[in-house]
């Protein structure tokens, strides 16, 4: 049977509880042991699919075409954890089970309740991701403790300890130690109280996990194992990281977060070996080169809304030896002050996946300076579709081309609502969704990258290039790439007579980890650090 470990969070939200459930993750795997990584989050909407960027940063999707939290891009980023629709729950899904079976007569006729209805249903969702060959499953509690919304959970995974018995489940709790500039002092007691507030619940956390700008004394670690009911060699220290979160599982590696987790846990493992992370986080430090890379995007002012294209530059990097300083420039900005200006001197462009109007021209305006100028441009899913526009516009003549998805009455429509599109009124859940395969064609930038020509990626789209256009588009030097084989539907494209100008319609940067980059964004910063050498 798997070992069960649940991360609760105090204090505030956004201390980073994905990062450090997946940091433990990362820690367990290195001892050889096989882990499975899940979200709870106790929002009511059914999934994070109708949530705008502003709201919730990027929606992480699956193979299987879940529309997940972002936490579940950590995960993946971090560990081999197999990540799918049972990986992240939220209280919409469980009710909604709960209440498609109650109308199906499934309680015979019972009153249905939180206690126990709600909550077997949140135990079921725990079991859903263990397997037979699983060793731990790390399951992380979104929101605070403290929160309305939290509670069924926290009784769901209190009950499951019990049911499972205290061997084999270990709770981590997460949780901030304020530093106050005035007094000089970091405070201890905000996590008291969130502790007491879990007590409360019955849940005693095992180990404590504390956030904090400075260090802290062993002093301050006996008093908040005295007032937390933990042992002080429980108590660990997660200081801010300077440079990269990949550092984290290191942090935790200082103070054998590792050890005491499997001491607890009863378990026996192989040693650690994690010389391949250290030799990464050297590259991550001491890069050899480094480029500059534009993203014109409409999400730009905030950090997680492309978090896992930042993350899969940082990735190709990586394999390049090379730093990836970003450029983030808000599309609607292009519009007003040009291209040439705000992209002067990036040695690339990226122009990443949206939805709705606002900044679609600075967007097909950056991409033409891109093809325009040579500059290597990397265009995906709604990057891809302007990347159509641009191409149909300044290349094929077609005056005011455009996607419907903007201009429903455009003269040349070359991006279109896909035909299985067309009948679904439903917002949630009813975009292209997941994994589709796509065939790459030979001698191409594509094949150059994969090194092969069957592959399979991630969608998260409704609108798609509209095939009667082909001919006249390959005939005007468009290179059509990858295309999905069952639907015809155009995946990749290429500009020929370009250092390096490639657009796909799906999301290749949730296939990308710090220790192996996808194919495409390791070519890209390749493409970018060329194009910077020989300028
Ligand atoms: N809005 C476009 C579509 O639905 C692109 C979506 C995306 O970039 N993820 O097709």
């Amino acid at each position: 049977m798997a070992k069960h470990i649940f991360v609760t969070g105090g204090v505030v939200s956004s201390l980073g509880k994905g990062l450090t459930a997946a940091s433990i993750g990362m820690l367990l795997e290195s001892r050889g042991l096989k882990v499975r990584l899940q979200k709870f989050d106790p929002y009511i909407n059914v999934d994070a699919g109708t949530m705008n960027p502003f709201q919730h940063g990027e929606v992480y999707v699956t193979d299987d075409g879940a529309e997940t939290d972002l936490d579940l891009g950590h995960y993946e980023r971090f560990t081999h954890t197999i990540v799918d629709r049972h990986s992240n729950y939220t209280t919409g899904k469980i009710y909604n089970t709960v209440i498609s079976k109650e109308r199906k007569g499934e309680y015979l006729g019972n009153t249905v309740q939180v206690v126990p209805h709600i909550t077997n249903e949140i135990k079921e969702a725990i079991k859903s991701v263990s397997a037979a060959d699983v060793d731990v499953v790390i399951t992380e509690i979104g929101g605070t403790v403290g929160d309305i919304e939290g509670l069924p959970f926290l009784e769901g995974i209190r009950q499951f300890g019990f049911d499972v018995g205290k061997q084999n489940v270990l709770f981590i709790h997460l949780t901030l130690l304020p530093y106050l500039r005035a007094s000089d002092e970091i405070k201890t007691k905000p996590t008291q109280h969130s502790v007491g507030k879990l007590r409360e619940i019955g849940i005693q956390p095992d180990i404590l996990i504390c956030r904090t700008e400075k260090p802290i004394t062993e002093e301050m670690k006996s008093k908040i194992a005295l007032f937390c009911n933990v042992e002080i060699t429980s108590v660990i220290e997660e200081k801010d990281v300077d440079f990269s979160i990949y550092e984290v599982p290191l942090v935790f590696i200082e103070q054998g977060l590792d050890t005491l987790i499997l001491k607890k846990l009863r378990m026996r493992t192989k040693r650690r070996d994690i010389s391949r992370w250290r030799e990464l986080i050297k590259t991550l430090l001491k890069p050899k080169h480094e480029v500059e890379i534009a993203i014109v995007g409409k999400y730009i002012r905030l950090q997680d809304s492309y978090k896992s294209i930042y993350e899969a530059l940082i990735h190709g990097g990586i394999e390049n030896n090379c730093r990836v300083r970003l450029r983030k420039i808000h599309a609607e900005d292009i519009e007003t002050q040009g291209a040439k200006k705000l992209l002067k001197g990036v040695n690339a462009i990226l122009v990443p996946g949206g939805f709705g109007e606002r900044g679609i021209e600075g967007k097909i305006q950056a991409i033409n300076h891109a093809r325009m100028n040579k500059i290597p441009f990397f265009g995906i899913c709604l990057g891809m579709q302007c990347a159509t526009i641009e191409f149909a516009r300044n290349v094929c003549k077609m005056k005011d081309a455009h996607s419907t998805e903007f201009r429903p009455d455009t003269p040349f429509p070359v991006v279109s609502l896909m035909e299985e599109q067309k009948k679904i009124s439903n917002m949630g859940g009813t975009m292209r969704l997941g994994a589709y395969p796509c065939k790459i064609a030979k001698k191409t930038h594509a094949h150059k990258a994969y090194q092969k020509t069957n592959i399979a990626e991630r969608h998260r789209h409704r609108y798609e290039f509209t095939n009667r256009y082909l001919e006249e588009f390959k005939k005007h030097g468009l290179i059509f790439s990858g295309i999905c084989p069952s639907g015809e539907l155009v995946e990749i494209i290429e500009v020929k007579d370009h250092p390096w100008f490639t657009a796909v319609q799906f999301h290749p940067e949730f296939k990308s980890k710090p220790t192996g980059a996808h194919p495409l964004f390791r070519d890209f910063v390749a493409s970018a650090l060329k194009s910077k050498n020989e300028t």
